[in-house]
């Protein structure tokens, strides 16, 4: 059994998704498929709830062509004779979008639950079509709705699997429905049925996730690009093109921002060592890149990812040493909050603490980091939070670095000879990165001299 995963980009038009068609009908063995929504929808929902929630009523036009859009690729998918079951489910489930939106419009609020049951749509939409597409060529597909299979908690927008549960009905809705499953990515439901989604890249996790339960012998995710590359081959022309990765590399480049892969997706099947092949949709006969338990050898840093829109905030004060349990503090408050730290990095002389985190939550940061040490700051041992914004990070990751000294005196001398400067620095515990945070300004330069430093030379 193998898993194929499309995302948004494979499957953002009709002449994409019948590229789609032929990869999966060219599949000799058996498989199951985890689709995204169509390419932009995720935003398209968003956006049309953050309106309906502001009062706005445009929300209806944006519903409407988000609707046709999704009627006309079933009549060009699906011969008129089998139209008929896939246009009536998208009508109906785009009427419950529609009373939805207006029961925004009118509480004038979208709670993350809402929220959450609201974006389902995207994928219940495209999954159904797609499966109901592949089914009018002959296969033999079932649509698999998710949320009747994984399991988690309340955490909406971020919901937490309950493994046993969600292994344990997957195996069983395996064993008594025979055929092709297609199911969709991203979403989930609580005990109490309540709709969920998994987070950032969501459909990667769901597709590793049905791996991992069948013991899949393959992870297949197909994208938009060549596998994953030495850089961000939007940003970086020159890029190329990583043929052999470690689970723990790829880890590395896709914490710091490679979104060709999100790290939680890889747990479940790196638990397993199941494989992970990415694949290029629109460029299927090309080898892509293969992730495993081993490294490929040669290269000392196998890329350079990054991350824009970072703000660093900088706790400091004269008597910050004596603040007890200042690290422990801030981290437990951020956490709580769900802000996600990305980089730390602390001077030496401890009176100081600098952690990058995702810029639109720096304010909210400030606030809980303030208030937890509210005592502190009155009696003068700390300072409010500073945030500095419009910071990016890049990183160079790569396995045989710990072998190698010399990586950072390469990466450094790269963005010094380019008048990048250098506001933090961090190199994670396991020595398989070394990150910097920059000025957001200088992001493109500084990845293209690192790329030219590390690869082309
Ligand atoms: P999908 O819709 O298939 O999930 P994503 O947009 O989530 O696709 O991920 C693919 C994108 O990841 C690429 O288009 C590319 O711009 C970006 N990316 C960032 N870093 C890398 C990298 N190192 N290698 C490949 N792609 C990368
Ligand atoms: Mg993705």
């Amino acid at each position: 059994m193998k898993i194929l995963k499309f995302g948004g980009s494979s499957i953002s038009n009709l002449e994409n998704i019948q590229k789609v068609f032929s990869i999966i009908g060219k599949e000799q063995e058996e498989m199951s498929i985890v689709f995204s929504a169509f390419g932009g929808v995720t935003e398209e929902l968003l956006k049309c709830a953050d309106l309906a929630q502001s009062s706005d009523e445009s929300y209806q036009v944006k519903l409407d062509s988000l609707e046709k859009r999704h009627l006309d690729i079933v009549k060009n998918l699906i011969p008129v004779q089998q139209q008929s079951s896939t246009l009536t489910y998208v009508k109906v489930r785009f009427n419950e979008l529609s009373d939805l939106y207006h029961g925004i419009f009118l509480v004038k609020e979208c709670t993350p639950r809402t929220l959450d049951y609201v974006l389902s749509f995207g994928e219940r939409l495209s999954t159904y079509i797609l499966s109901s597409g592949l089914r009018a060529l002959g296969m033999e597909t079932v649509y698999v709705d998710a949320r009747d299979l994984l399991k988690t908690n309340d955490r909406f927008g971020n919901a937490k699997v309950d493994f046993p549960s969600t292994n344990a009905l997957i195996l069983g809705f395996y064993q008594q429905n025979p055929g092709i499953k297609v199911v969709t990515g991203f979403i989930g439901s609580t005990h109490k049925g309540e709709t969920t989604t998994v987070g950032r890249s969501g459909s990667d996790y769901t597709a590793a996730i049905f791996s991992s339960a069948l013991d899949a012998s393959i992870l297949e995710i197909w994208t938009d690009v060549q596998g994953v590359m030495t850089a961000d081959p939007k940003l970086v022309y020159a890029a190329i093109t990583i043929p052999l990765l470690s689970y723990n590399e790829a880890l590395e480049l896709s914490h710091f921002g490679a979104k060709v892969i999100f790290p939680a997706t890889m747990q479940p099947v790196m638990k397993k060592g199941i494989p992970i092949a990415i694949k290029n949709t629109f460029h299927p006969e090309k080898a892509g890149s293969m992730i495993s338990k081993v490294t490929g050898t040669g290269k000392m840093i196998k890329g350079i990812s990054s991350m824009a829109d970072i703000s660093l905030l900088n706790i400091q004060g004269s008597s910050l040493t004596e603040v007890s349990g200042v690290g422990k503090r801030v981290f437990g408050t951020l956490a709580e909050a769900d802000i996600n730290v990305i980089l730390i990095s602390q001077a030496s002389s401890e009176f100081s603490m600098c952690i990058a985190i995702q810029s639109k939550e720096a304010g909210r940061a400030k606030e809980i980091i303030d208030n937890e040490f509210h005592y502190e700051i009155k009696g003068g041992e700390m300072d409010p939070v500073l945030i500095a914004p419009n910071m990016a990070i890049v990183a160079v990751v790569g396995e045989q670095m710990q072998r190698n000294p010399g990586a950072s005196g390469m990466m450094f001398q790269a963005l010094g000879r380019n008048n990048v400067n250098v506001t933090a620095i961090a190199q994670g515990s396991s020595e398989l990165n070394i990150s910097a945070v920059i000025s957001q300004a200088d992001l493109q330069k500084a990845l293209n001299a690192l790329h030219e430093a590390f690869f082309l030379s």
